[in-house]
């Protein structure tokens, strides 16, 4: 489990900021893990803010809602810079579906820490193709903390770290995850694209 490094204004100086990524796939427990530590920022008396992109829009507005409805109040926002705005007196920042905002976020994440703040984004590292999301890449290379959570392949029973979707759209952007989505691992993942209409037949597979 992560440990924060310091949590608590005691510790904190000007200029000692720094960015967290939680990541994985979808049902792996990414909000939950957000959710926690602004908990405990909230508990150490720090200034705690969180937003989310205007598009997700799945369960509620205003709430950071994760799947065991423990939920905090969040911001939506249409666009990174904005979050530079609304945060300029905040001790941390959560940012939760950060896979949805575009690359401007990475630079926004950099100007918080650089300025003291702590940033802890959450966020899909892979869409349903298995292909890195959005500015998550970049957060990863540039964060100070990493956690990849994983869910539970609902094939198998193995660790899944990969979001199948159930559902036929092309798009990347699908919102509406239980119903739409199962989290699975590797194998299970692959022999899933496999039969999906439109896959290349075995015969003309790259081998
Ligand atoms: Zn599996």
């Amino acid at each position: 489990m992560f440990i924060e490094t310091r949590v608590g204004p005691r510790f904190t100086a000007p200029h000692r900021g720094w960015v967290e990524v939680v990541c994985g796939s979808m049902f792996s427990g990414k909000t939950e893990e957000l959710i926690r530590r602004l908990t405990r920022a909230r508990i150490a008396r720090q200034r705690v803010e969180i937003f989310k992109p205007a598009l997700d829009t799945r369960y509620h507005t205003q709430d950071v809602v994760s799947h065991n409805a423990n939920s905090i109040r969040s911001t939506p926002v249409a666009l990174p810079d904005e979050i530079l705005l609304l945060a300029a007196s905040s001790d941390v920042v959560g940012i939760d579906e950060a896979q949805f905002f575009d690359a401007s976020l990475v630079d926004v994440c950099k100007q918080l820490a650089d300025q003291g703040t702590r940033v802890i984004v959450a966020g899909l590292d892979m869409d349903f193709l298995g292909r890195p999301f959005g500015p998550i890449p970049a957060l990863l290379a540039t964060a100070e903390f990493v956690t990849k959570v994983h869910a539970v392949c609902v094939c198998c029973g193995e660790l899944a770290a990969y979001s199948f979707r159930i559902a036929a759209s092309e798009k990347q952007v699908l919102l509406g995850e239980t119903d739409s989505y199962e989290a699975r691992c590797r194998p299970c993942f692959l022999s899933g694209m496999q039969e999906r209409p439109g896959a290349p037949t075995a015969a003309a597979r790259p081998h």
